[in-house]
């Protein structure tokens, strides 16, 4: 008994495998005849003609900035129809969809929106799992004209590691083919992020074959005529990103919710992370994605495919405290002897009274203290002192409400709001200057994005230089000759290095002085200068920011974190940055026993 069932299954195995063997044979065996009968059926028509048909050029791969593989190619079964060999399509799209597990009308649209001529394969489906394709093959007598060919499949990270920046591939849609004349229907184009922005980088070239075709269409075999263009396989990138450190902050801020962190090169405006919570699995988008599965990641309310680093825009609460305090020392509004009153916790403007977060109040402060304790009462007046004039001309010096020009689509630039704003929103009579109190502490319509803040303190603390931020650090083609991407500088800030040191100093006081607001983020040896940001937000709980640079003299990286409806920026977002600074810097995270 207990052999015959050994027996069974071994005979199983062995039949699996031979099937296997036949459905490779069938392609081989297709082209076979065309090769090599070639002859015989170039006497059976006098009308052949040339066909070319692409060879796919293997797309490029994506390492990190230690060489560390981001993105590989895999092999993997595709599904083909060659419509000639089949008696009864809508019987076999029939018995396909019983074992494929779709709608069998689905699987028929496919087969006639892409039916060339009876000759030429359809592809139904790429990248068919083992077991799926074992069953197809166990059934293939069933099956006349179904064939599989093994293709190249995009292979991203595990539980969607950087799937924000990476982006995913995708089939072609004809508005694109119609503006680029390298695409062709068919091909797998880049449609978000570092795929799409580089896809002419990573596509490579395409070869060429040309084969002889008779007047009906029916492929003969090689042209002899013609020697083939051998495929050019894409260019290699080779990011800023640090792979072990994105793994960090996606883990990080998956355990803390939704939001992003954006760490920065300061000095070059290199991308090191670029996290966003919730991520998305880029590997299903490679293969097949089924209709119901896109419209669950579409609708999905977390909004999985928003990459929170660029495209989502927070108001930046205290973070903002930073360039209201710019603006101040710039137009020379304050000053050690020009103080504001003192905070009592609250204090009416117009008819309306403001609330510092401090509700005991902070008592008479000057700049420096300020910053370190975040008090908003201080602020309110700082922004008033200016008003809206001296706001819209010294925000825009900032690049605030502006573009980085990070190297992935989809950036949205915020918002710094001019009297012009106000005006069309409100009507000329409709605000006031007291609008100006809440932008001052990062509230009301001032937005801003984490790449833009990770941007902007690390001009704070390189002596004013605003640097493009760039994921892609090198590209190297497929002869070895490699680009390097060289810093762009886009601006600079409009303040002197005493006015920066000093702001970079007050930041310093937030995590190491007494009241600062961030004081748990210290590390032995390191300075760290931040802010703290706890931003309300008419939808829910406040948003949780940190932004930082370090080491505070000589700073080498900025960080911004951003967890949405998460509370305090000392309770969340701060810790979370400084998990990323023990990393870099190589700091134990335990006590070593
Ligand atoms: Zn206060």
């Amino acid at each position: 008994m207990v052999d015959q069932r050994l027996d069974r299954k071994f005979n199983f195995k062995v039949l699996m495998a031979v099937y296997l063997l036949i459905a490779i044979a069938i392609f081989i065996k297709l082209s076979a005849m065309q090769i090599f009968s070639a002859s015989y059926y170039r006497r059976a028509s006098l009308e052949n003609s040339v066909r070319i048909v692409p060879i796919k050029a293997p797309r490029g791969i994506i390492l990190d900035r230690f060489g560390n593989i981001i993105v590989r190619n895999r092999p993997s079964y595709s599904m083909y129809l060659v419509p000639y060999q089949v008696p009864d399509i809508k019987l076999v799209a029939a018995k396909l969809a019983n074992f494929l597990n779709v709608d069998k009308t689905y699987l028929q649209n496919t087969i006639v929106a892409n039916w060339k001529n009876k000759f030429l394969p359809i592809r139904l489906r790429r990248d068919i799992d083992f077991t799926t394709l074992s069953i197809l093959e166990e059934h293939s007598l069933d099956l006349p004209g179904v064939a599989f060919q093994i293709e190249p499949t995009r292979m991203y990270p595990d539980s969607g590691i950087g799937s924000h920046f990476l982006g995913y591939i995708g089939e072609v849609y004809d508005k694109e083919i119609e503006t680029n004349p390298d695409y062709r229907s068919g091909d797998l184009v880049g449609k978000k992020g570092i795929e799409k922005q580089y896809d002419s980088y990573l596509r490579g070239r395409d070869g060429l074959s040309y084969l002889e075709v008779t007047a009906q269409g029916r492929v003969l075999g090689k042209y002899p005529e013609k020697e083939d263009v051998e495929p050019i396989s894409g260019a290699t990138l080779t990011l800023n990103i640090d792979l072990e450190m994105q793994k960090l902050a996606d883990h990080l801020l998956d355990s803390c919710g939704q939001g992003a962190v954006v760490v920065m090169d300061v000095n070059t405006g290199g991308v090191l992370t670029l996290a966003s919570s919730p991520e998305f699995d880029a590997n299903l988008f490679s293969g097949f994605i089924s209709p119901d599965k896109w419209n669950e990641i579409v609708n999905d309310p977390a909004h999985p495919l928003l990459n929170r680093g660029i495209q989502a825009t927070y108001p930046p609460g205290s973070t903002m405290k930073i360039f209201t305090a710019g603006m101040a020392l710039y137009f020379d509004k304050v000053s050690a002897e020009r103080g504001f009153d003192a905070c009592r916790g609250a204090k009416r403007f117009g008819n309306r009274v403001f609330k510092c977060w401090r509700p005991e109040g902070h008592g008479r402060l000057d700049l420096h203290g300020a910053i370190v304790q975040s008090c908003d009462i201080y602020f309110y007046q700082m922004g008033l002192a200016c008003g809206m004039e001296l706001w819209e001309k010294f925000m825009p010096m900032c690049h605030l409400g502006q573009l980085t020009g990070i190297d992935i689509p989809g950036e949205k630039p915020g918002n710094s709001p001019s009297i012009k704003y106000y005006d069309n929103r409100y009507g000329k009579n409709g605000w006031t200057k007291i609008f100006i109190v809440n932008l001052a502490i990062g509230q009301g319509e001032v937005l801003v994005t984490p790449v833009q803040m990770a941007t902007l303190y690390a001009a704070v603390g390189n002596g004013g230089t605003i640097y493009q931020p760039q994921i892609v650090k090198k590209i190297t083609d497929s002869y070895g000759t490699e680009t390097i991407i060289s810093p762009k500088e886009t601006g600079k800030l409009p303040l002197t290095q005493a006015q920066l040191d000093f702001l970079v100093e007050a930041m310093t006081g937030v995590t190491e002085e007494g009241g600062g607001t961030a004081r748990g983020v210290q590390l032995p040896g390191i300075s760290v200068a931040g802010k703290t940001g706890t931003a309300q937000n008419p939808h829910g709980k406040e948003h949780s920011w940190f932004v930082c640079i370090a080491p505070a003299v000589n700073p080498e990286i900025s960080i911004a974190v951003l967890v949405e409806n998460a509370g305090h920026g000392s309770t969340v977002a701060a810790p979370l940055a400084k998990r990323i600074l023990q990393y870099y810097f190589k700091i134990p995270t335990k006590p070593i026993a």
